[in-house]
């Protein structure tokens, strides 16, 4: 990955936030307080203004001022799990590197989000689909498979972690005050984190 390449998901996954952001913001009014969509749209933007400044130089610098900003930028739970995200992600990435250092780096980032958040698989959060996506990359980098083949198979993964987060009762965050009330929507975390993947795809392949 060259700062370019995370230059440009950073970007994009900030254009996907904007043209989700109303789903995003309609989800979590379901079961939170209908300012997910708000929340990534203001920290996105002002990560781009960041890397709009100076264009860094590495993609672990472009990951690094990408985490200060969501961390500094979003007051919701939302800000410093995605900065955490990308936080580990730059410790883990390399220039110049290949689909398996993605992999990695990825990896990284979930694990971060876990030690920070404490949530398992099924408890209805945006691990749900970050989990999958980061199987998925791993599965792909075992088979030998292609960076095209790994980011597809991550999206896939990814999106049906999400769905898979509908019927689920919410165990962390906002959403799990509701208790059982909050089965039958699907995680606005999750729906978010899937563009993250999605916009991985659309920056890398
Ligand atoms: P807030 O809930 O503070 O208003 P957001 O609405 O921006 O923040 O984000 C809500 C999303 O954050 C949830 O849909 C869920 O996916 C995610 N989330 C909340 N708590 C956790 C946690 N402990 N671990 C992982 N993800 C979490
Ligand atoms: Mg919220
Ligand atoms: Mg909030």
């Amino acid at each position: 990955m060259s700062a370019v390449d995370a230059g440009a998901w950073v970007r994009d996954f900030a254009t996907l936030v904007d043209e989700n952001v109303a789903e995003l913001t309609a989800l979590d009014a379901a079961i939170g307080d209908a300012d997910h969509g708000t929340n990534m749209q203001r920290g996105m933007a002002a990560a781009v203004a960041a890397l709009d400044d100076s264009a860094p130089g590495t993609p672990g610098e472009v990951c690094r001022r990408t985490a200060m900003v969501l961390i500094r930028t979003v007051g919701g739970a939302s800000g410093p799990l995605f900065g955490t995200f990308f936080l580990r992600f730059s410790d883990a990435i390399d220039s110049g590197s290949d689909i398996a250092d993605f992999a990695r780096a990825f990896r990284a980032g979930l694990d971060g989000v876990i030690a920070r958040g404490k949530a398992e698989p099924g408890d209805k959060t945006m691990v749900d689909a970050l989990g999958p996506a980061a199987d998925a990359l791993d599965e792909q980098v075992a088979d030998g498979g292609s960076a095209p083949e790994a980011l597809d198979a991550a999206v896939a993964a990814a999106e049906a972690g999400r769905d898979a987060t509908t019927p689920l009762v919410a165990c962390k965050g906002r959403a799990s005050y509701l208790g059982e009330r909050s089965a039958g929507h699907q995680d606005p975390g999750a729906t978010s984190a899937a563009l993250l993947v999605r916009s991985a795809r659309r920056a890398l392949r």
